[in-house]
């Protein structure tokens, strides 16, 4: 009202005679419109708004002529932009109205022009600005429906969800047809609360306990026809007011797995025959769900076998353990994306953890025993996989280490022909995270999994076997000759020092004959592990013969190998080594010791097995347990 008078005053001589009062008095109404619609945002306070401010601009035009039309611009794109299309129309068709009594006054051909970039730069901008705006929405849609449910096997696929709210949209509206509702909402039952699935209405929101709560917990129709007057709460919320409302809840068998619901602005909207129809249509939807989430599962089982397969095959490929239990830790992930996995494998008679995914990192990766862990109880089991939808209640924690707040796990031993190769645990921070076909996939993977490490494990076996000396467990001559032949070939590319040591125990002949052959192995074998002790990771200790020994020393000069040595004779001779037979008695062995270095000493590799032979040689004559450099 106030708004309109203020308009057709504007377009009145008074404005052009005394545009100072005028400004003076469109402020005073302006801000007294402003302060009375703003606050309580009555319906067409946008327009109201944008009258004010037209109002005011006019005076301001007014009374300062040229430079403050140049605010119409911005004030135009700006008010577009915050008060969308209601403002914007007006907006649109007043300026030139305005405009045109200073075209008819001043003859200026371009304030026309002016007047149209105004409006065409408005007009852009709402374009552009509502493009944005769907753009966001739908960005923010998508969004959400990857995080509630992320894509991967669990996910039914975007397709088929989208489907299925197309279905349940499609539904809901014919309901509130039916109903003559003012809208339909279908509300679903989740692992301990009820969410909004779909609903016709603008902005439907749950809010806590409530009507369509009711209708939940006691399983029966409920309708209410004026909630303002009996102070109800219908549960949910829209844009309109809810003052009728009709729900129904949804069942499967004996449970209920959602809430049928219509409301309407009107009170007493729905009649006894709408709310019979309402259970009517309650079954429909039922239906509907029920069948979604069969859809859902197969589609996901579906899924399930694909990933199945793929991994299979990726496991077929490799005989490495690490790369199958990185490949096996990945397969049962993609599995069951709600849990995290960890798989440990026996390995000497102790747990190692050799992959791990969406648990945190432990402190180590070696455990002596699972005992006191679910992963451990799980292990008594044999083959068969230990699943706990919850948790909670448990003393025992689900892994060996600090794994965060676990609600469920699934234990998945892996066993090949009676023989424990280790246990894959899945864990999650959800309770019942899985579906029967998830357990039995993931138990088929392991199966998969067992069969492909206990091949690996004897390929590892084989190898060594192929590598090692089966006495001390260095390396064997063979392979120690092609390792050595390995790095000249290497050196030739990039020359570095290396240095060989030819180790060879003193008077071991006597050992044999004083003590019998089994006490020489066992000082053969303490020997070994000295030399193994000393030796760093990346060199390479080698049985060489009998009771002589070798080893290749990677980027250590002659000093550097002089040095090692030097310790290692120290060592040997400084242990006391056991003689079997319980008596205590312990014995003392001396090396003597050979070394050659490259490039100092030779430049081909048999060259340096001469000189480090030599040097050895010359050891021994010069009376044993001694270092000597070539
Ligand atoms: P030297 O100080 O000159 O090296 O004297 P030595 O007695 O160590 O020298 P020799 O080479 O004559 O003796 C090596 C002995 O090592 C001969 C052999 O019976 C013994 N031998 C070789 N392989 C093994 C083995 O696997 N086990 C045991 N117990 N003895 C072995
Ligand atoms: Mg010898
Ligand atoms: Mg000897």
């Amino acid at each position: 009202m106030a708004p309109g008078v203020l308009w057709a005053g504007l377009m009145s001589p008074l404005s052009f005679r005394h545009p100072a009062l005028w400004l003076i008095c469109s402020t005073i109404i302006s801000l007294a419109f402003l302060a009375g619609t703003l606050k309580q945002k009555k319906p067409g306070y946008k327009a109201g708004l944008f009258c004010c401010l037209a109002l005011l601009l006019a005076g301001l035009s007014l009374l300062f002529r040229e430079s403050i039309r140049f605010l119409l611009l911005p004030l135009a794109v700006a008010v577009t932009s915050f008060f969308g299309p209601e403002v914007f129309l007006p907006l649109w068709g007043a300026l030139p109205v305005v405009e045109a009594k200073r075209i008819f006054l001043l003859h200026q051909y371009g304030d026309i022009l002016f007047v149209l970039s105004a409006a065409g730069s408005a007009a852009v901008a709402y374009v552009s600005l509502r493009h944005f705006k769907a753009k966001t929405i739908e960005l923010r849609q998508k969004l959400n429906t990857i995080r509630e449910d992320p894509p991967g096997v669990s996910s039914g696929g975007l397709d088929l969800k989208e489907a299925a709210e197309t279905e349940l949209r499609s539904a809901l509206n014919l309901a509130k047809h039916i109903l003559g509702a003012g809208s339909a909402s279908l509300f679903q039952a989740g692992a301990d609360e009820l969410s909004l699935r779909c609903s016709t209405a603008r902005n439907p929101r749950v809010s806590g306990e409530g009507l369509i709560r009711l209708c939940y917990k006691k399983r029966q129709p409920v309708a209410i026809g004026n909630i303002k007057e009996r102070d109800h709460n219908p549960g949910y919320s829209h844009e309109e007011e809810i003052r009728s409302m009709t729900a129904s809840p949804l069942m499967d068998g004996d449970i209920v797995i959602g809430v049928l619901a219509a409301d309407s602005p009107r009170p007493d909207a729905f009649a006894a025959m709408d709310t019979a129809a309402l259970s009517a249509l309650s079954l429909l939807f039922a239906g509907m769900l029920k069948r979604q989430r069969v859809h859902g599962e197969m589609d996901r089982n579906l899924r399930g076998f694909e990933v199945f397969r793929d991994e299979s095959s990726m496991l077929l490929k490799t005989l490495d353990t690490r790369a199958i239990a990185q490949e096996s830790v990945r397969a049962a992930m993609r599995i069951a994306p709600a849990m995290g996995a960890a798989l440990f494998l026996i390995e000497n008679d102790f747990f190692e953890l050799k992959s791990l995914a969406g648990i945190r990192e432990p402190g180590k990766k070696r455990f002596q025993s699972l005992r006191g862990s679910l992963a451990g109880n799980a292990m008594k089991h044999d083959a068969e996989p230990l699943y706990l939808s919850d948790i909670r209640d448990y003393s025992l924690p689900a892994l060996p280490f600090d794994a965060g707040h676990i609600k469920a796990v699934l234990m998945q031993p892996l066993v090949y022909e009676d023989e424990m190769l280790g246990v894959l645990a899945m864990v999650s921070d959800r309770t019942n995270p899985l579906t029967v076909y998830q357990i039995e996939l993931i138990r088929m993977l392991s199966n998969q999994l067992s069969v492909m490490l206990s091949r690996a494990i004897l390929h590892e076996r084989i190898r060594l076997m192929a590598t090692t000396d089966g006495l001390t467990g260095l390396y064997n001559h063979r392979h120690f000759q092609e390792r050595l032949a390995g790095e000249f070939k290497r050196l030739s590319r990039h020359p570095r020092p290396l240095s060989l040591l030819l180790v060879d125990i003193d008077f071991f002949k006597k050992v044999n004959d004083t003590y019998g052959h089994p006490a020489g192995d066992a000082v053969l074998k303490l020997v070994a592990s000295i030399i193994k002790g000393i030796a760093r990771d990346t060199d390479i200790p080698a049985r060489y013969g009998g009771e002589e020994f070798a080893a290749l020393l990677m980027d250590t000069d002659k000093a550097g190998a002089a040095q090692l040595a030097e310790r290692l004779r120290r060592t040997i001779a400084e242990t006391p080594f056991p003689i079997d037979g319980g008596n205590r008695k312990t014995l003392s062995v001396s090396v003597s010791i050979g070394v050659a270095s490259f490039p100092a000493d030779a430049k081909t590799k048999e060259a340096l097995i001469e000189a480090a032979d030599k040097a050895l040689y010359r050891a021994k004559h010069e009376g044993r347990n001694r270092v000597v450099l070539s």
